[in-house]
């Protein structure tokens, strides 16, 4: 039975009956005078379970939740709520609500939406996403042990082959030294070989070692890259003016990031640039940068021999060369070195190119 008493209040808010949102009057003393069917849904009770009751009697405990607070503020300063409540229901259930506080004349009208169903989708979402993150994060552990272990690998095969090729060379150079004059001018020949093969393994090696070893000691510092630039353009100077090399650059900028490591970047970079010209025609390397999408941009171009697009992918893999060493010397390091750079800095080194027409080689640095 309804008490007589909110008879006419359910009268007075009987156009809130059909609303498909839940509509609830608590009086000044908690208890319900006006439920709708969709609030005795919500509640798990039937409206005349819930009217005249409290929402104590109805709800033990519900005092001391947030939901209750805010109700009294309202009742007491007159002000508007909106939050979304997470119910527990004396069945031991969890229900989500998004409510609406409004002061009435006698107490608190509350709108409920039902959100569990969205709140529920939301929350498999984050846990599909945690569950993600923490795949990409063991992956990527795995990724880091292995690169070191690579890395370690790497580091001690050269260090431990410097040593027979040292023998190597001395006892070539003692019979260079010493019985030369006793040889077959063919020996003398394959000896040459023999030490231009060694010779040649030895700086491959080198380059290997100082490849496994880039970044080790890396040390994060403020950067100014025009100062960088003009500074190394200032040691390339002689091979600058032999190559007759004009090198322009554009405003540079600032930066977070690895001296000596960046130094090797554009060391390499325009070395190259140099290097790999067309015969007869000045090398002209315009240096340019801006930001990006919260990056650095930079480009390196060229008026170079370029490179055929299909060998793109590659000449950023260690030991890859497109020339044989008698047209253009090299290890074929220095763009593998470059890459790693980059990427020591979260960003990422292509090349577009036409053949004979020169290249751009065009990175991006995170502000780290
Ligand atoms: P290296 O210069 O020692 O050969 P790199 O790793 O620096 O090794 O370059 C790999 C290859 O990429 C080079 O052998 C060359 O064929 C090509 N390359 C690099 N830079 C340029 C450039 N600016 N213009 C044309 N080809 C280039």
């Amino acid at each position: 039975m309804k008490p007589v008493h909110i008879m006419p209040i359910l009268r007075k808010y009987s156009i809130f009956d059909k609303m498909i949102e839940g509509v609830q009057i608590i009086d000044k003393d908690w208890k319900y005078i006006y439920v709708n069917d969709v609030v005795a849904i919500h509640g798990k009770y039937n409206k005349d379970e819930l009217l005249g009751y409290t929402m104590m009697e109805k709800y033990p405990g519900i005092e001391h939740t947030d939901m209750f607070k805010h109700i009294q503020k309202c009742m007491q300063e007159d002000t508007p709520h909106q939050m979304i409540n997470e119910f527990d229901f004396p069945d031991g259930s969890k229900g989500y609500f998004e409510l609406r506080m409004q002061p009435v004349d006698e107490g608190v009208l509350v709108l409920s939406f039902d959100v569990t169903k969205q709140k529920r989708a939301e929350q498999m979402l984050l846990d599909a996403n945690s569950i993600l993150d923490e795949k990409v994060r063991l992956r990527t552990v795995e990724l880091t042990a292995k690169n070191n272990e690579l890395e370690q690998f790497a580091y001690i095969a050269s260090h431990d082959l410097q040593e027979p090729l040292r023998t190597v060379s001395n006892y070539l150079q003692i019979i260079e030294e010493d019985y030369t004059d006793k040889l077959d001018a063919d020996v003398v020949g394959y000896l040459g070989a023999i030490s231009r093969a060694t010779n040649r393994m030895s700086l491959l090696i080198r380059v290997l070692l100082d490849f496994s070893r880039l970044g080790r000691d890396k040390q994060l510092v403020r950067v100014d890259c025009a100062q960088l630039i003009a500074d190394l353009l200032s040691d390339m100077k002689s091979t600058i003016e032999a190559n007759e090399a004009i090198i322009t650059t554009s405003d540079m900028p600032v930066l977070n990031g690895y001296e000596t490591e960046l130094r090797q970047l554009f060391q390499n970079l325009i070395s190259n640039a140099i290097k790999f010209q067309n015969k007869g025609v000045k090398p002209c390397i315009h240096i340019e940068a801006k930001p990006l999408a919260g990056k650095w941009w930079f480009c390196i171009s060229d008026n170079g021999i370029g490179i055929d697009k299909i060998h793109n992918g590659r000449i950023f893999q260690i030991f890859q060369r497109l020339h044989k060493i008698d047209s253009y010397q090299g290890s074929g390091i220095g763009l593998a070195n470059c890459k790693k750079i980059v990427e020591l800095h979260r960003g990422e080194i292509t090349v577009e190119s036409e053949v004979g027409k020169g290249s751009k080689f065009i990175f991006t640095i995170a502000n780290l």
